[in-house]
């Protein structure tokens, strides 16, 4: 059969693959597309599956305000376009000084978003205040769809409640609210559910992360292969009708790409996607997906170290928050030749030098698998990511694949600005 883009001309096949896969136009080994400061691991809640283990109280070594004040100024060194800069936690409302970093990381042209945690801290005026600063987005967490699955989730009560009003507010005096969902085996088959309340409450982004079994969520079961599988088409459906993004689970863009293909190869392709019984399942109870025109936010080809970079609050600099590998401190070396120069780093953005089936696999180029799920589950930075099923080669597309991975590949390194907060948190 001939390939279904063999007769696209060459600018029409760049903007297939850009509809397929978004490409961060910048040049990802000299500036990321994101920074993430975890401004503190200070937090109310006592989530299952937290990453940070986060405490009641501050950590005395975390960075000061002036530190902070410095880190910003690191950040907005990189340059334009700047990166998107995320606060997160613990709980970021923990932090007297917060407003303060806000107005600077504004001042210095940083698009800038909060994690917060949905306990009393979380108030309209907190909001307003930190809007009135500079501050373009929040992300709310979300992992059920009632009380009783969030809050045994967050460990406290009235967090669901809380998480809804602050959601309204947050929209109310026009903050974009993106909602971030960890996927576990306890709350698999609330998925749908959930997708359905992200869309009745007009999230700006579903963000779903994909259990690390790191930190307190090492207790926390995962869910299988073959159903995460099942859930990455969910999702791709779903994206149909509103934004979706995944963390640590970057075989969403394989996903993305065969289901691509699989479109515009038709019926015959059938043999090429075998959905499961979950993803039956959560298309059943989500109900019908009327797709309203284009896809609305394809994957972004980014992962730890390539375009993205965490910042500790002692100022640790990790590829990936789930990744407790250091580079270096921010106190002592800046943030910019971390991440250009250190070993880490520069070997994390090699694809060539994965192992396993991701060394293997022909989509490596714009996923290549969690380095934080092969390094907590093996101690290897580079093993293969064991949540991903596929076996390299056995799509049975390769000719259309290739069609499409060139211009994308062709792609990187260009300069560009693609900056927006839909991506922010
Ligand atoms: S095998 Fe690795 S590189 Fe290939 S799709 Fe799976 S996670 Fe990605």
């Amino acid at each position: 059969m001939a390939s279904p883009f063999s007769t696209l001309d060459s600018l029409s096949l760049e903007r297939a693959a850009n509809r397929t896969i978004r490409h961060a136009r910048v040049d990802l080994s000299h500036r990321p597309f994101i920074v993430i400061w975890e401004v503190t691991r200070a937090c109310d809640l006592a989530c299952l599956h937290c990453r940070a283990t986060s405490m009641a109280t501050a950590d005395p070594a975390e960075l000061s305000t002036a530190d902070g004040l410095e880190l910003i100024d690191q950040i907005a060194a990189f340059g334009s376009p700047p990166p998107l800069f995320v606060l997160t936690g613990g709980d970021p409302l923990k932090r007297r000084d917060l407003v303060e970093l806000v107005r600077h990381a504004a001042s210095r042209g940083l698009p800038t978003a909060l994690s917060p945690s949905a306990t009393p801290l979380l108030t309209t005026q907190a909001l307003a205040e930190l809007k009135d600063a500079g501050l373009v987005a929040i992300s709310l967490s979300l992992d059920g769809s009632s009380a009783p699955i969030h809050d045994s989730f967050r460990g406290r009560e009235q967090t669901f409640a809380r998480t809804l009003e602050a959601w309204e507010r947050a929209h109310e005096i026009g903050l974009k609210v993106q909602v971030n969902t960890t996927v576990t085996r306890r709350n698999l088959r609330d998925l749908a559910a959930i997708a359905r309340l992200v869309l009745e409450h007009r999230a700006m982004t579903w963000s779903v992360f994909f259990l690390v079994q790191t930190g307190r969520g090492s207790g926390l079961e995962q869910i299988l292969p073959t159903e995460c599988e099942d859930v990455l088409n969910f999702l791709y459906d779903v994206g149909a009708i509103f934004p979706v993004k995944t963390t640590e689970a970057h075989h969403f863009k394989r996903v993305a790409m065969q289901r691509a293909i699989i479109e515009q190869t038709g019926s015959a392709a059938d043999r090429a996607f075998e959905p499961g019984e979950t993803y039956r399942y959560l298309r059943r109870e989500f109900g019908p997906i009327v797709p309203t025109g284009r896809r609305r936010r394809p994957p972004l080809d980014i992962n730890a170290a390539r375009g993205f970079v965490f910042v500790s609050h002692t100022g640790e600099v990790y590829p990936s928050g789930f990744l407790p590998l250091s580079a270096g401190n921010v106190r002592t070396t800046e943030l910019p030749s971390l991440y250009r120069t250190s070993a880490i780093f520069t070997a994390l953005r090699e694809t060539r030098l994965l192992e396993g089936r991701c060394g293997a696999c022909e989509f490596a180029p714009v996923c290549g698998g969690s380095r934080s799920r092969a390094f907590a589950q093996t101690g290897d930075l580079l093993a293969e990511d064991a949540l991903c099923g596929y076996e390299p080669g056995s799509f049975p597309y390769q000719a259309e694949l290739a069609a499409l991975l060139v211009p994308m590949l062709k792609d990187r390194g260009h300069s560009g600005d693609e900056r927006d907060p839909a991506t922010a948190v």
